[in-house]
């Protein structure tokens, strides 16, 4: 590593003894500079901070987190309740088998985090959900079962 002496104390890296006058590869200025090889450098000086993790964003900006509606299989999941609201799947819940015909999307957020769930119902499961969670609790849309569900990437 090249440095010069501005940004040697930005960094706190050691005055080298052996120096010359060059480019510095941190600033790019020409000045008196140390050279001192990387590897003697305190570690990860130079490298980039790892991004943070946020949450993975789709195209419209959203959170990506829930299962996606499967237009193969009932996306049910029938904890010992028999409750209805986990509404993009939470795992380890007895999921239904039967082929669904319908997404049901919820109109309003059961989710802590305000994300809209979605979930494919086989006719038994819509009917349940209906008696459960009341007729105006989700949208329902119809799967074709000659396709695939167009907005559901798999
Ligand atoms: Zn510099
Ligand atoms: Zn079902």
């Amino acid at each position: 590593m090249f440095y010069c002496e501005k940004c040697r104390k930005k960094w706190k890296w050691p005055e080298g003894l052996s120096g010359s006058h060059g480019r510095c590869e941190l600033c790019g200025k020409t000045a008196d500079c140390y050279d001192i090889p990387s590897s003697e450098l305190p570690p990860s000086k130079t490298e980039k901070k790892p991004k943070k993790k946020g949450p993975k964003l789709s195209a419209n900006g959203t959170p990506v987190k829930m299962t996606p509606p499967d237009p193969e299989r009932c996306q049910c999941e029938r904890p010992k309740g028999n409750n209805f609201m986990t509404l993009g799947g939470k795992v380890g819940l007895a999921r239904c088998r039967n082929k669904p015909i319908v997404i049901a999307r919820e109109k309003a957020a059961t989710h802590e985090d305000g994300e809209i769930g979605e979930m494919s119902l086989c006719p038994h499961c819509m009917n349940k959900m209906t008696e459960q969670m009341g007729a105006d609790f989700a949208a329902f849309r119809a799967i074709e079962h000659d396709g695939e569900d167009k907005g559901v990437q798999r």
